[in-house]
């Protein structure tokens, strides 16, 4: 299972670093020759294009990073905090430990008792995006004190990885060890898989009944997204806000929470985070779509540049847009990212 690592980027040298190496990927020719040949077959495979998000931690005075920074594995999700907030998200790809390649990128620091290091702990990181989450909410998640900052770099363990990972709805991604065949045949043919699977499909079902009874009593509805007007089989009940995120006061919220989308591209497109609404009530598209393709003039048909009537009408769903925009929805953070749409 993926782990959730917090790495603060408050101090100006973070910053530049953050600046160099991560917002301007670092091409991979650059610190070729410094790296085993075996790193550097592996990262021309996950980056094609020869440019690669890089970060690094020093080891520390009594390698107290070190032992952290040696339980990441690949599909491992980084946040990194400035100002009381989280503002980047990515997933680990690759770890590697260089110090030559380090002291190349970064160059070396002194540590308070005048030790020289640099920062060796390395690792590549992809899927980007920016998200603007308070750390008091992530405290929250994860049982912390509400006041507690993001000091120095962390790995949380699996317990609290687990709770952040379902609070930002990535258990599991392309980077993470997938199961092998045969753990996954003993899963679903375990009877007690079997039957949770049952019962949280029952759930689900009951729930999108009552909710769309509930939300859209008649024939046919608008789809909050697109606003054109489908007859109800072909709309669902979606989450404004992800029920995972929600508290109970807000799950119960269902009248604002929750928004009718048509299952023609908006449920998905949204659900994704792909699309998303800005603290002006109008769509944003997310720079990783791009237009000229089947999903790029269904947005230029039906949702760019509008205003959400859901959002414009009903103040009290504004809290729930707040959130999906600045957590789910899939904005750029590297430069050459920004332009695509
Ligand atoms: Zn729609």
């Amino acid at each position: 299972m993926s782990l959730v690592v917090l790495q603060p980027c408050a101090a100006a040298i973070s910053k530049k670093h953050y600046e160099d190496t991560i917002k301007s990927p670092v091409h991979l020719e650059k610190v070729a020759g410094l790296l085993e040949p075996s790193d550097v077959d592996r990262l021309s495979a996950l980056y094609p294009s020869g440019k690669i998000p890089l970060w690094g931690a020093k080891p520390g005075e009594n390698n107290q990073h070190v032992a952290k920074w040696q339980r990441m594995r690949p599909g491992d999700i980084i946040l990194f905090a400035k100002n009381n907030e989280f503002f980047t998200l990515g997933v680990i790809t690759y770890l590697l430990r260089s110090s030559a390649a380090a002291t190349q990128l970064w160059g070396t620091a002194e540590t308070a008792n005048g030790i020289t290091q640099t920062w060796e702990c390395m690792f590549a990181i992809d899927e980007l995006r920016t998200i603007s989450i308070p750390v008091t909410e992530i405290n929250r998640v994860v049982d912390r004190k509400p006041n507690a900052n993001v000091q120095e770099f962390q790995v949380l363990p699996q317990d609290k990885s687990d709770a952040v990972l379902e609070y930002l709805d990535m258990v599991g991604n392309a980077y993470a060890p997938v199961p092998d065949e045969p753990a996954y045949e003993n899963d679903i043919e375990d009877p007690d898989f079997a039957q949770m699977e049952f019962m949280v499909e029952a759930v689900r079902r009951a729930e999108q009944a009552f909710l769309r009874k509930s939300l859209f009593p008649g024939d046919t509805a608008h789809c909050a997204i697109c606003n054109r007007e489908f007859p109800v089989r072909f709309l669902v009940a979606g989450h404004i806000k992800r029920r995972a995120a929600c508290t109970d006061a807000q799950k119960r919220d269902y009248f604002n929470v929750v928004m009718p989308n048509c299952t023609f591209g908006c449920d998905s497109l949204f659900g994704r985070g792909l699309i998303s609404v800005d603290d002006t009530g109008h769509f944003q598209v997310s720079p990783m779509l791009h237009y000229g393709d089947a999903a790029g003039q269904y947005l230029q048909d039906f949702v760019a540049g509008r205003a959400c009537q859901l959002w414009m009408q009903n103040p009290a769903t504004r809290p729930y847009f707040d959130f999906h925009y600045k957590t789910d929805f899939k904005n750029a953070v590297l430069e050459h990212e920004s332009a695509t749409v």
